[in-house]
């Protein structure tokens, strides 16, 4: 479809807290791009996860139009808004929400469940997943028998099971240790890359512009910053030939 895949007009969102309602967006406009990896950034407070929340049509905004493939979410029905979630959205949180006492193939298989897929390809498509993050190999192991790292793996697996066109992430290395977040940012932008997926990823890592092509960083609920980085794999522009150095 033509278009951005994300699309948000003047975004609001007002939590009405007692006296003193609270403004976590406040006139948010933004468009993404199918194929994008984008890092979302900012201080704490200064509106990620609202965001996130209402572009994985798990909130509605107060005021303002978002537009996911083109369809207004803010006029779907809480039963909409689920199917679309199950069917184009995979989410990745910061604390992995595994399944504990039950293995790393079957935490994959789960989203699976609600799926109209036939139940005999749940373990396949779960098995394929799973190979993508690399765990091919520890499909029998549970959450407390892996690393953090691995944990996150197949949470992103799982996130994958239902070839989602978008997949959004709140601080998926937040519980990591810097060596295995760079592996997680890694495991993310081959998704992106190989496999055409949308990404956008809330973090704290100072060097995700290595891995997102586009970074935009939240202050008190407003975009304050948008920047987008050239390709890594562009060719870099050639001098004049002859150039003095
Ligand atoms: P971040 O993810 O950047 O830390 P949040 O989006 O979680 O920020 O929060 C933005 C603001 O909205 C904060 O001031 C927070 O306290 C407030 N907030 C978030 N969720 C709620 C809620 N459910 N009810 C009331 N206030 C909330
Ligand atoms: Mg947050």
């Amino acid at each position: 479809m033509a278009g951005p895949l994300i699309e948000l007009e003047d975004v609001w969102k007002v939590y009405p807290l007692g006296d003193v309602p609270v403004t976590a967006l406040a006139g948010v406009s933004l468009a993404i791009d199918r194929g994008e990896f984008v890092a979302v950034t900012g201080a704490s407070g200064s509106g990620k996860s609202t965001f996130m929340n209402l572009i994985g049509c798990l909130d509605r905004p107060t005021r303002g139009r978002y537009r996911l493939d083109g369809v207004d979410v803010s006029t779907l029905t809480a039963d909409d808004r689920a199917e679309i979630r199950n069917r184009k959205l995979g989410f990745v949180f910061q604390s992995f929400h595994l399944i504990a006492r039950t293995t790393a193939l079957e935490n994959v298989e789960l989203p699976l469940f609600y799926s109209d897929l036939p139940f005999d390809e749940h373990r396949d498509r779960a098995r394929r997943a799973l190979e993508i993050v690399g765990l091919r190999d520890r499909e029998h192991h549970l959450p407390s028998q892996l690393s953090g790292g691995q944990q996150q793996r197949v949470a992103i697996a799982r996130a994958l099971v239902n070839r989602p066109s978008l997949i959004l992430a709140d601080e998926p290395t937040g519980n990591l240790d810097t060596r295995t977040s760079v592996e997680i940012l890694e495991v993310f932008q081959r998704l992106n890359r190989a496999q055409g997926i949308t990404v956008v990823l809330v973090t704290h890592e100072a060097d995700i512009v290595a891995y997102a092509g586009r970074v935009v960083t939240f202050r008190d609920g407003r975009v304050i910053s948008d920047v987008r980085h050239a390709s890594q794999s562009a060719p870099a522009a050639a001098g004049p030939a002859g150039a003095p150095s």
